[in-house]
């Protein structure tokens, strides 16, 4: 082995809700843990104006502060946060190794994978815009449906995800608009029948964005086109949603992890944080397509550092466990 490769015992690789908590719970079991942040350090929840649904916050807090706080928290007990890719993993052999920004190569004992999921988006340039100004589009119903209580909205997607969103926007809100582009629905039909049958909500079937439109501030409304018709119309909106699926971001693990067909990692063994590979364990959005929320993130942050203090006990015996918990 070169002598400039670093060697350490817990490499946690994303820097979400799930990623710092694990890097506190770790630093605090001694496990001296590096954690690289990736190209968008605090994760989704950056993107998110308020959260008023993170436990402990009764007056809420925006997405980027409570991403602070929380890396604050894992420095606090010293965790190495660096900034990095990671952009290549070889999990073959006893030793974990990665390489950040294809250049340094680090061994570790155990990886904590909590490099979440990304949504997808239409790739407009308007919902871009509006999006990045925070002025009335999201992609999580659950975190900014609130802000939009007695307005207009449209969702666009015909999946469960949409369709459970759609769902949760009718209680809120005065109208949801479900925009549908063919016409049908992917989702399963009882949760099609669901919105079919909300009073609130109106599917437009094969109809597609044509732009987000706006005041420059926030949205105001979408342009819509119908792809048999071509036919355009405008729907007054203040929220415009998006539910088209998430990307979970394990392109680099797929060698090695096992991976379900959209890219989840597979949990090895249910109710704990293991992966297929001995030492390697994943918290947060990439191994969870159903509650992918901060709060179940963390959670699941938490049970890879202790999943990892355990391995590494077992591995090592002059290597102390810290916690007391035990299954
Ligand atoms: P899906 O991939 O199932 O659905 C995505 C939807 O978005 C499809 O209807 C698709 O249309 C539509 N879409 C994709 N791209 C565009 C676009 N550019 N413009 C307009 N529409 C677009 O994703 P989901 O997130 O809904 O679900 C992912 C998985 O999670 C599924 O297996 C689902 O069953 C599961 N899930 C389960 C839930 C539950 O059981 N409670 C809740 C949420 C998700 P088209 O159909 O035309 O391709």
């Amino acid at each position: 082995m070169s002598d400039n490769i670093e060697k350490v015992k817990c490499l946690i690789i994303g820097s979400g809700p799930a990623g710092y908590t694990a890097a506190i719970y770790a630093a605090r079991a001694n496990m001296n843990p590096v954690l690289y942040q990736g190209n968008q350090p605090g994760g989704q929840l950056t993107t998110t104006n308020d959260v008023e649904n993170f436990p402990g916050y009764p007056e809420g807090i925006t997405g980027p502060e409570m991403m602070l706080q929380l890396q604050a928290q894992a420095e606090r007990f010293g965790t190495d946060i660096r900034n990095g890719w990671i952009t290549k993993v070889d999990f073959s052999g006893d030793v974990h190794k990665v390489w950040v920004n294809d250049e340094t190569e680090i061994h570790s004992d155990t990886i904590i994978i909590s490099t979440g999921a990304s949504a997808k988006y239409l790739g407009l340039e308007s919902e871009q815009k509006y999006l990045k100004l925070g002025g009335g589009v999201s992609a999580c119903a659950v975190c900014d449906g609130f802000f939009y209580r007695n307005q207009e909205v449209v969702i666009v997607g015909a999946g469960d995800s949409a369709c459970e969103e759609a769902h949760y926007l009718s209680k809120l809100c005065k109208k949801v608009t479900m925009l549908v582009r063919r016409d049908e629905f992917r989702a399963s039909k009882i949760m099609a029948e669901r919105v079919k049958n909300t009073e609130n909500i109106e599917i437009l079937y094969n109809t597609e964005t044509d732009e987000v439109l706006g005041d420059g501030q926030v949205v105001t409304g979408v342009r819509v086109f119908n792809n048999q018709t071509n036919e355009k119309q405008e729907i007054p909106a203040t929220g415009f949603f998006v539910a088209i699926g998430h990307k979970p971001n394990t392109d680099i693990f797929k060698d090695y992890l096992d991976l379900d067909e959209t890219g989840y990692i597979i949990n090895a063994k249910p109710g704990t944080s293991k992966t297929n590979i001995e030492g390697v364990f994943v918290s947060g959005d990439a191994a969870d397509h159903v509650y992918r929320q901060a709060i179940t993130a963390a959670g699941t942050g938490c049970m890879a550092a202790l999943d990892a203090e355990r391995y590494l006990a077992a591995k090592d015996a002059s290597f102390e466990v810290n916690t007391a918990t035990n299954y």
